[in-house]
């Protein structure tokens, strides 16, 4: 059975001591993960390591980075490697954010290096992909969102991409308070995975975890969980609150 992932996407937020009290209070509250569920936590860079000691000796629970940069090493100043942070015990790394696609020019190419990097050092990869509100409008998410597969991910093996946990987020809920509702989820999701089957064959592409994001939140993630091709969240705004989170861990299938 494919993983079911709660990810927490803390992007720019909380002071230290606030990151702290957070996990402190996340991990008091009762949940439990079965075998093949996972709780992430995609942390701001100088929070890493204090949220992994207080992870420590958790099952399937992780800290994650929440970007990386494509090069292996050397003069490139404020960027953080992936081998930096394999030698700190993380083991996830979300790629390709929308906000780092708009704001930083992340393109398909350079996540595409980003995903290459992140795999030759045994990293998991949260490749997150999904189309602005124009596109939606439009109905054209599908062509959108097969041309992002297609120029991030497809030239890995079948074997390589099976490494990859996939996140749709469409824009226009992200942050928004707006959620696709699970229909719509279910619907461009079964499209990715029909897609990645086309590509890699229908074994392969069960074997990939699809997670939905935008405005999931404790009274919403049970139904959106529910459906067959999504396979969990990656969360933003309601991660930064430790009974919403918590409740979203366990609405995990
Ligand atoms: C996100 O940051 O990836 C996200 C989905 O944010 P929110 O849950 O706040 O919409």
């Amino acid at each position: 059975m494919r993983k079911q992932i709660a990810a927490a996407n803390w992007k720019m937020n909380l002071t230290y001591q606030q990151a702290e009290s957070l996990v402190d209070n996340l991990l008091a509250l009762p949940h439990q993960l079965a075998a093949h569920q996972e709780a992430i936590f995609a942390v701001p860079f100088p929070y890493l390591t204090m949220v992994a000691d207080k992870l420590k000796g958790k099952q399937n629970v992780y800290v994650a980075a929440q970007n990386c940069y494509t090069k292996k090493s050397g003069a490139f100043t404020g960027e953080t490697s992936v081998e930096m942070l394999a030698s700190i015990g993380v083991k996830h790394i979300v790629i390709g954010h929308s906000e780092r696609r708009e704001y930083f020019n992340e393109t398909n190419e350079i996540l595409a290096q980003k995903v290459d990097i992140c795999l030759e050092n045994n990293m998991t990869p949260i490749f997150c992909c999904g189309e602005p509100l124009s596109v939606r409008e439009a109905n054209e998410q599908d062509a959108f969102v097969a041309k992002q597969l297609k120029e991030s991910l497809y030239h890995l093996s079948a074997d390589a991409i099976q490494k990859v946990v996939i996140a749709y987020e469409p824009i226009w809920a992200i942050g928004t308070g707006k959620t696709a509702t699970s229909q719509q989820a279910q619907d461009i999701q079964a499209f990715i995975r029909q897609q990645l089957a086309g590509q890699y064959g229908e074994t392969v592409a069960n074997n990939i975890s699809i997670l939905y994001g935008g405005s999931v939140k404790a009274s919403n993630a049970k139904e959106i969980f529910s459906q067959p091709d999504v396979d969990g969240g990656l969360v933003g705004g309601a991660a930064l609150i430790a009974e919403e989170f918590n409740t979203i861990i366990n609405s995990l299938k």
